[in-house]
């Protein structure tokens, strides 16, 4: 049980000298929070630390202030054969992108840390709980468990985990809430954290949204008679804007009240396609994903596809189709 590979994951960190930390492609608050939380407990104690993913490029700015200690490092520089590995929030060898062959050629144990009810069990230590709203909350077992003083710089990275997988705490539970205000005891601020994350973007964030969302579309029935709103971020459109900003356009398309589904088909290479769905509470949309080739959570998933646009739609149609609700 969870309680017996956190006991296990913090035995093993506990007597490493040199630890590398794993985030998913297409990193988001809660997968570099929880590396970079663990990863800062271990620097602190003379570990020989490097957090990194399986991206190009560098790393959102909204996620740079967790980095306190300068702990992230490119792709590049991931040893081809690390001596420990801590993955945290990656349901699949495929989400580490081309940092994956580093589970297989590690020379020690491979600890997974991640809240995925998809995860594939890869890798040797499993402190996985998909009751879990956030891996930042199984991240910050472990540090209790190696008995790390939880401060501000700390809690910070945790807090950012916990506040974007909850949606701003609109889906956290009591425990979610009584673990926030711990960490906001260290001396967080909520808003300093919050509002890079989840509100603010630059000024042509408003002209790509507007060119995004004038395309937009609604289907009242492709859902087992629930709607389905979708949108499409060609490359064009995503122009002159970050990924980041890309990626908040599906809050914005989720809050159509027609919609039990959302989609946002986001353009990475010509033809080449990366949707992210979101549910309101009756489809599963893991489920989904899983038909086309992906994962994620009940009400949160993702999928990758090839092909054109009105293709990415017609066989997303045809999986909620297939998916029960
Ligand atoms: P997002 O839309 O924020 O990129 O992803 C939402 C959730 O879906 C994430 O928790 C992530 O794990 C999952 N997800 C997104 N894209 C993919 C994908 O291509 N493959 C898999 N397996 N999961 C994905
Ligand atoms: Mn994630
Ligand atoms: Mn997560």
């Amino acid at each position: 049980d969870l309680s017996t590979t956190i006991a296990e994951a913090a035995r093993l960190l506990a007597g490493a000298r040199d630890v590398t930390l794993l985030s998913h492609i297409n990193p988001d608050a809660d997968t570099l929070g929880s590396a970079l939380a663990v990863g800062l407990a271990l620097h602190r104690r003379g570990v020989a630390v490097r957090v990194a993913f399986g991206d190009p490029e560098a790393v959102p700015e909204s996620l740079k202030a967790l980095d306190t200690a300068g702990l992230l490092v490119h792709r590049d520089e991931v040893p081809e054969a690390p001596e420990l590995l801590v993955v945290m929030d990656t349901g699949s060898l495929e989400r580490l992108g081309p940092l994956k062959n580093r589970v297989a050629n590690c020379r020690g144990p491979v600890i997974v840390v991640d809240h995925h009810v998809s995860n594939t069990r890869y890798g040797t230590v499993h402190c996985i709980d998909d009751r879990a709203e956030a891996t930042a909350l199984i991240a910050l077992k472990l540090l209790d468990e190696m008995n790390v003083e939880v401060d501000e710089p700390i809690a910070r990275c945790i807090y950012a985990g916990l506040v974007t997988d909850t949606g701003g705490f609109r889906k956290a539970g009591p425990q979610a809430h009584h673990t926030a205000a711990r960490l906001l005891e260290t001396g967080v601020d909520a808003y300093a954290v919050t509002r890079p994350l989840m509100d603010a973007h630059p000024f042509a964030y408003l002209g790509m949204l507007s060119r995004v969302l004038a395309k937009a579309e609604l289907d009242q029935n492709a859902a087992h008679g629930m709607g389905l709103a979708h949108a499409i971020v060609s490359i064009e459109d995503a122009h002159g804007v970050r990924s980041e900003e890309v990626e908040s356009v599906i809050d914005v398309v989720r809050s159509a009240a027609e919609a039990e589904v959302a989609a946002v088909l986001k353009e990475l290479k010509p033809g080449f396609w990366s949707v992210s769905l979101r549910a309101v509470s009756r489809v599963d949309v893991r489920e989904v994903a899983q038909v086309l080739g992906g994962g994620g959570h009940r009400l949160a998933a993702g999928f990758t596809f090839e092909g054109a646009a009105e293709q990415v739609v017609a066989a997303l149609k045809g999986a909620l189709e297939r998916v029960e609700s």
